[in-house]
Parts: C-alpha cells; sequence; structure tokens
C-alpha cells in the first residue's frame, strides 16, 4: 500500500524517480565509465563547444577583474591532476587547500577530482591549531597552500603531521629544503591532457568539516554521486538559468561555497564570480554592479551588515548608488533568515530574499522559498522535490523521540519536533571520517535525524524553531531562540540578537538575549526597559526575554552564524568547549 506520512511527503518511489530523471541533466564520463563531478563541471562544456565561455570572474582585492574560460579551466585542472598523478597521488587519497578565493582553488579541486582523488578544502582564516586538526584528522597527503600561509599556520607544525607527504605553494616561496614545492612550476610542466579514470557516482569525492556550531567540528564524507543534486537544486532553489552570472559569497572552505560557489555554477555553464575580499558594503554592491549578477547566494550575516548600513525606512543611499538592475534573485543560508531580513530586502533591493536550509551533511538544498511559490518571510520554505522531510515527536532530551528503535512521525498542521529526512537523496554525507558511531547514531527508523527543530505549517513550509541544543525550556514553555531574536531585531535599535536559556530555579530556564545596536544607538538601561517592554508586547511575558545584555560582537562561526553555545557557557562560566570556528577569538 502506498503509505503518505506527513502533509506533501512524496513515497520513495516518486523521489527515486526525480532523482533518476535530474541524473539525466548530466552526461556521465564518456564510454559509460561512472559519474565525475569535474568532468560534468568543465570538460563536459569544453567537449560540446562551449570552451570559450567564461567560467570564472576573479575579482581582486582592488575589484579588477580578470577571466577564466571553461577551455582554461579544463586545461589546468588536467594539469593539475596530472601532477598528482606523477607524485604518486592516487584515487581516496585527501588532498586540501589552504587557499584564498581565486583561480588556483578551482584548478586544485577540479584537478583532484579528476584524479578520483577527495577533495578536502579549508578555511584559510583558521589558525594553526584548527588547521593541524583537519589536517590529521582527514589524513591528508597533499596540501596546496600559499607560502605566507604556510609559513604562518603549517610549518611549525609539519614534524606532527607525518601523512602530509606533499606541500605545493601557489605563488612565490616554494622551497625543496624545507619541504615545500612550486605549484606553479608543476602545474606548468605538466601536461593539458588528462583523462579521468573510471569513477563510480559512490566513490568518495568531498570531505568537508562542519561549521563547529554546536561542537567538535565533524568531517563529513560526499560522493561523486552529490552533483546530481547540486545541478538540480541550483536550477530550482537558486533560479540559476542559461547565461547567468552567479554570486555565491560563501568561501569553499565551508559546504555551501563548494556546492554552490564552484560546483553548480560550472555545471550549469555559467559564469562563477568568485570575490579575493572580505564583507564589505560598498565593495559588495560594487561587485554585483560590475560584474552584473542575476544571482546571489549569501547568508544572513551578511545582510544582516548590509541591513545595519542601510536600516530600513531611510533612503537607501548605497544601494541606490549602484546599478544593481541586473540582480534577479537573491538567496540566503546557513541561519535563520529574519522575516525583517526578507523585508528589507523587498523594499532596500527591491527583491525579496529567498531562504533556504541545509546542511554539511545533507550536500545540497534541501528545503527553500523558490523563485516558483511564494515567500513566507521567516519561513525556511518547502522540501524541493525528492527531498522527503518529517517533524518527529521530541522526547526529554530535545532530539527525536526513538523508543525501541522506532520513531514518532507528527502530521498534524503546527507541529513541532526535529526535524527528519528520507535518506535516498545523492548528496546526502556518505559517514563521519573517523567517527562511524556518531555517523550511526544520526540514523533512526528510517530516518536522518537533522538535529533542528522545525514547526510545519498547513502548507508545507518549513519554520525553524532552533537547534535541538539550543531551544529553551522556561516555565512550562519550549522556546526556539530564534523567534525572540527575530522579534528582537524588529525593534528600531537593534542589530543582532542572541538568546539563549539561563538556569532559573523557579522557571527551570529563563530567557537571556544578548543584543548590538544599529550605529547611533548605545547601550544603557534606558533602552534596555525599551527592548523588554517592545517584546513583551509582541511575544507576551513568557517568551519575551527576561534579561538583555549588550554585546556589540556578537561569537560567531566564521561562517557567520551566532554561536549560543559560547554565549551560554560564558553566561554560566562554564568551559568554553572547541572553539576552532571562532570568528575572532578573544
Ligand atoms: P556543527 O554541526 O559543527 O554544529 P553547523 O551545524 O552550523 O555546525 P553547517 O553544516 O555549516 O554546520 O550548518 C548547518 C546548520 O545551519 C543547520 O543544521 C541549521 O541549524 C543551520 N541552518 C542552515 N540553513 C538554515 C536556515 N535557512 N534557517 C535556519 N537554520 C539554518
Ligand atoms: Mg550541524
Amino acid at each position: 500500500m502506498d503509505h503518505r506520512t506527513p502533509a506533501g511527503e512524496t513515497t520513495a518511489a516518486e523521489a527515486a524517480d526525480v532523482w533518476r530523471r535530474a541524473r539525466e541533466h548530466l552526461d556521465g564520463l564518456p564510454g559509460g565509465r561512472g559519474l565525475n563531478i569535474a568532468h560534468e563541471a568543465v570538460d563536459r562544456h569544453v567537449a560540446a563547444g562551449r570552451g570559450a565561455r567564461v567560467a570564472l570572474r576573479c575579482v581582486a582585492a582592488d575589484r579588477t577583474a580578470t577571466s577564466v574560460t571553461y577551455a582554461e579551466l579544463a586545461d589546468r585542472s588536467n594539469r593539475f591532476a596530472g601532477v598528482l598523478r606523477s607524485l604518486g597521488v592516487g584515487r581516496g587519497d585527501r588532498v586540501a587547500s589552504l587557499l584564498g578565493r581565486g583561480p588556483e582553488l578551482y584548478t586544485a579541486v577540479l584537478g583532484t577530482l579528476k584524479n578520483a582523488s577527495v577533495f578536502c578544502p579549508l578555511f584559510p582564516a583558521f589558525g594553526p591549531a584548527p588547521v593541524e586538526e583537519r589536517l590529521r584528522l582527514g589524513d591528508v597527503r597533499v596540501l596546496v597552500t600559499s607560502g605566507d600561509l604556510y609559513r604562518r599556520k603549517v610549518a611549525g607544525r609539519r614534524d606532527a603531521l607525518p601523512g602530509l607527504e606533499h606541500v605545493l605553494l601557489v605563488g612565490p616561496g616554494a622551497d625543496p629544503d624545507s619541504g615545500t614545492v612550486s605549484f606553479d612550476d608543476l602545474t606548468a610542466a605538466a601536461s593539458g591532457e588528462f583523462t579521468i579514470p573510471p569513477t563510480d557516482p559512490g566513490e568518495p569525492a568531498l570531505l568537508h568539516f562542519t561549521s563547529g556550531t554546536t561542537g567538535t567540528p565533524k568531517g563529513a564524507v560526499h560522493a561523486h554521486e552529490a552533483v546530481v543534486a547540486h545541478h538540480a537544486t541550483a536550477a530550482l532553489a537558486l533560479d540559476l538559468r542559461p547565461g547567468d552570472v552567479f554570486w555565491c559569497t560563501a568561501d569553499p572552505g565551508w559546504v555551501t561555497g563548494m556546492s554552490y560557489g564552484i560546483i553548480a555554477p560550472l555545471t550549469h555553464g555559467l559564469t562563477a564570480v568568485v570575490d579575493s575580499g572580505e564583507y564589505e558594503a560598498r565593495r559588495w554592491y560594487g561587485i554585483l554592479a560590475q560584474e552584473r549578477v542575476n544571482v546571489w547566494y549569501t547568508a544572513p550575516t551578511a545582510i544582516r551588515m548590509l541591513m545595519r548600513v542601510s536600516p530600513r525606512g531611510r533612503p537607501p543611499e548605497l544601494p541606490r548608488s549602484f546599478d544593481l538592475s541586473a540582480l534577479r534573485f537573491v538567496a540566503s543560508v546557513g541561519e535563520p533568515l529574519n522575516p525583517e531580513a526578507v523585508r528589507w530586502g523587498q523594499e532596500v533591493l527591491g527583491l525579496p530574499i529567498h531562504d533556504n536550509w541545509w546542511q554539511t551533511e545533507t550536500g545540497a538544498i534541501m528545503i527553500a522559498n523558490t523563485a516558483a511559490t511564494e515567500i513566507r518571510p521567516g519561513s525556511m520554505g518547502r522540501p524541493l522535490p525528492g527531498v522527503r522531510a518529517g517533524v518527529l515527536e521530541r522526547g526529554p532530551d530535545g532530539r527525536a523521540d526513538v523508543t525501541d528503535g522506532r520513531v514518532h512521525v507528527l502530521e498534524q498542521a503546527g507541529a513541532e519536533g526535529e526535524l527528519a529526512l528520507r535518506p535516498g537523496w545523492p548528496s546526502m554525507f556518505r559517514g563521519y571520517l573517523g567517527a562511524e558511531a556518531r555517523y550511526r547514531a544520526c540514523f533512526a527508523d528510517g530516518w536522518y535525524l537533522t538535529g533542528d527543530v522545525v514547526r510545519r505549517d498547513a502548507d508545507g513550509y518549513y519554520w525553524f524553531v532552533g537547534r535541538a541544543d539550543d531551544v529553551i525550556k522556561s516555565a512550562g514553555h519550549l522556546i526556539g531562540p530564534f523567534e525572540v531574536e527575530s522579534t528582537l531585531m524588529e525593534h528600531t535599535a537593534v542589530a543582532e540578537a542572541g538568546v539563549i536559556g539561563r538556569p532559573d530555579p523557579v522557571a527551570g530556564e529563563i530567557v537571556k538575549a544578548f543584543v548590538s545596536l544599529k550605529p547611533g544607538y548605545r547601550p544603557g538601561p534606558q533602552v534596555a526597559r525599551d527592548i523588554t517592554a517592545f517584546a513583551r508586547r509582541r511575544l507576551g511575558p513568557a517568551i519575551a526575554p527576561r534579561e538583555i545584555a549588550f554585546e556589540q560582537n556578537l561569537p560567531k562561526t566564521r561562517s557567520g552564524k551566532v554561536m549560543r553555545r559560547l554565549l551560554r557557557a560564558r553566561e554560566l562560566g562554564l568551559p568554553e568547549g572547541d572553539l576552532s570556528t571562532l570568528e575572532s577569538p578573544s
């Protein structure tokens, strides 16, 4: 019998059919030799006569841009694949990067995939300890980096990394006596011809470390087959169309920057903007204008930063001074997108912002507000075709209740519980490297458990409530920090907020908010009272924060997420835990 669970859930057969059809949009390796991400991203375009198209627009610090065509990218990645082969680096071996955003990073990723080795991008702003930890956990054999980053972050710890056999330096500084060789010399000397070896779709391709928002980062392994989901979801959730210029602002050190900064725009044969610089409002508007960006994929933290500069209700002088007329679609991921931000986009950019949800583990967008559907501000949207999502009843520990191996799927409208997905989508992670038990613990009763708490409305839209670990229990209420934070952000003085539960003998926990203020506002008791009164009116006294603290620099991960666990640990004087992904440790 066809057993449909929650509203709108597709059957396993329907989902399999969606992915089978999605696979038909890709070519596969010539001669039926399997599926390789790099072939889909580059070589197939060249083979089809599209080699002269611009694949990358690389924007330098001074905002001048250079183009790299698909043919050039094919040639360079062939050379790098040949370099790896000549070094004896082979199938399944790990190659990591610690590089700024530029063409060499693309060469390294695509060349590694062509060689059937596994690519592990590291965020270049990591300090020496997190770099070392990931190189060790990933059992990395080859590192591609720059002379400067190598000296500052790796050289002093090289002895502790016996598995790291080859260090290739982009730019000057290579010195064989100190164990480094020149990336540029090796690739220049290599052949521009390379035949990708047969690649099984299930073979490992990528190793991605999670953001470390809730604890120690985990290394999630993804297979070549993930490209089916990257390609399909980019069209559905990001509205990518032929000829588009696409800018994903995430660094490839995070999964978003890989799946949608590198792979998806290339499999679609589009032009990807690659900015070597950092967030800065004027720079960003400048890039959107000069590169005539059509589709822009960014993060709530960046949008909140732009909102600080040009708040609603004032003439948006800065964005108006740039020609943003090419921009057609804006999307965001990584954290909840507050309804205020959606409205800001509409008012200031003239475009709404489409929130979507996914994780390192899911490899691709799973739930989204799409171009084809109505946006509900504050909601992360609905599951994409082929994605089977459910809401599971939670137990006392806040996670899905698993009793005798069974979970309870909540079907009613408004149900709130742990978000779970039915395995079977192509970009699902295949394991946490070196942590088999932790991987197995993510599954129960035929579901993958995401660790996020959501509410699903009558029309199948999902609303983020919080991380299962972050949800606050106060006087019998379960309070999602996101709802409180979003309300606080509607106050005219508040730029950003992070909300935690502080233990309380009477209520169990009380809600405490840490807020940063917009330019022109000063912290003080009057503002605090004003914000508290505002929150009470909107949320009611049971949910509104009982305490407000001012924190101009909320602790964030390097991928820009508010670290509530750190706010809480500091508040309670508890150990701070793993800080390797903290933005600027203080
Ligand atoms: P760690 O797993 O190490 O604690 P992390 O979960 O932040 O870190 P990522 O895989 O980068 O690592 O982030 C995925 C998480 O980000 C999701 O599980 C969810 O909690 C949050 N997230 C992503 N997109 C959204 C969104 N649109 N709305 C709300 N939360 C989101
Ligand atoms: Mg996570």
